[in-house]
C-alpha cells in the first residue's frame, strides 16, 4: 500500500512571504521558499488524515485537488492550527452533510469551540462547520482500524500533540519533549519536526535543536517543518544540513 505524507504547508504563523516583508527569503522566487501555514495530509492503508487545519486550509486542499479525509486530527488550538475550521463546511457539503471526525484532547477541544462560538450554539444557519469530535489524551487510538499514537510535547507553556502512525511521526510546534515519550519514536522511517528559525525561541526549536533531536530520534529520514522567514532561504539551509535532515517545503510527498 502507498503510505504517504504530503506537506500542505511547512511555514510559520505569518507564512513566508509575510506581508509586507522585503527580506530576501519573502523575496525569494524559489518555489520552497513560498510556505502556507504548517499542515499535513497522510495517506495511510487507505484511509486519509489531515493534521490540522489552518488559515490556508481551502487553499491547500484546492491546490492538491484532496477531497477526500476520514479525520482531522489536531495538534494543539493556536490559531495557524484551526484557523481554517469554518472551511470544513465544504467536506460536509460533499459528504451530504455528514459530520467529519474530528480527535483533539479536551484543552485543545474546547479553545476550538470557544474560537468559532457560533458554530457551537444554536442558530438558524444552516451552514455551520459539523465534526464528529472525539476525545484523545495520550493513549493510542484507531481510526478505520489504523492505530495512531499522540505524542506529548511542550510547546513554551502549551501542551501540543504529535502523531505516530506508522512509521511516521509528525512533531510541530514543539520546544521540549519528554524523555518518556522519546519511546514511541524509535525505528522511524519518517519524522517530520518543528524548526522555527537559527535563534533560539521559547515556545519552537531552533535549527540546531532539531539537528540534535533528529538526530537522537534517527529516523531514516526528517524534514523540518514550521519554518519562518528568520531561518534563511531553502537552498542555503539545505547545504548545512546532513543528508537524511533536511527541510521540507509545501508540496513535498514523501512515502513511508
Ligand atoms: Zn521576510
Ligand atoms: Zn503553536
Ligand atoms: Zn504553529
Amino acid at each position: 500500500m502507498n503510505n504517504e505524507i504530503l506537506l500542505l504547508g511547512t511555514g510559520t504563523s505569518v507564512g513566508i512571504p509575510m506581508i509586507g516583508c522585503q527580506c530576501e527569503v519573502c523575496q525569494s522566487t524559489d518555489h520552497r521558499d513560498k510556505r502556507l501555514r504548517t499542515s499535513a495530509y497522510v495517506t495511510y492503508e487507505g484511509s486519509a488524515f489531515l493534521i490540522d487545519i489552518g488559515p490556508d486550509f481551502r487553499q491547500q486542499l484546492l491546490t492538491h485537488d484532496i477531497k477526500n479525509i476520514d479525520a482531522i486530527l489536531l495538534t494543539h488550538p493556536h490559531r495557524d492550527h484551526i484557523g481554517g475550521f469554518d472551511d470544513i463546511r465544504a467536506l460536509n457539503f460533499l459528504s451530504d452533510s455528514k459530520k467529519i471526525a474530528l480527535y483533539a484532547n479536551d484543552f485543545t477541544w474546547k479553545s476550538l469551540q470557544k474560537q468559532f462560538y457560533y458554530a457551537f450554539q444554536p442558530s438558524d444557519y444552516t451552514s455551520l462547520p459539523a465534526a464528529n469530535y472525539s476525545h484523545i489524551d495520550l493513549e493510542s487510538f484507531n481510526h478505520n482500524g489504523i492505530p495512531i499514537t499522540p505524542i506529548k510535547l511542550k510547546h513554551g507553556s502549551m501542551p501540543c500533540l504529535g502523531f505516530r502512525i506508522g512509521n511516521l511521526a509528525y512533531i510541530t510546534d514543539v520546544s521540549e519533549i519528554s524523555e518518556s515519550e522519546f519511546e514511541k519514536l524509535k525505528d522511524l522511517d519518517v519524522l517530520i519536526l518543528d524548526s522555527l528559525r537559527k535563534t533560539k525561541h521559547p515556545s519552537h526549536l531552533s535549527l540546531e535543536e532539531s539537528v540534535e533531536i533528529a538526530t537522537r530520534i534517527n529516523a531514516k529520514k526528517t524534514y523540518f517543518t514550521h519554518i519562518s522567514h528568520h531561518m534563511g532561504l531553502h537552498s542555503d539551509v539545505e547545504k548545512e544540513l546532513p543528508e537524511h535532515i533536511q527541510l521540507g517545503h509545501d508540496g513535498l510527498r514523501i512515502q513511508f
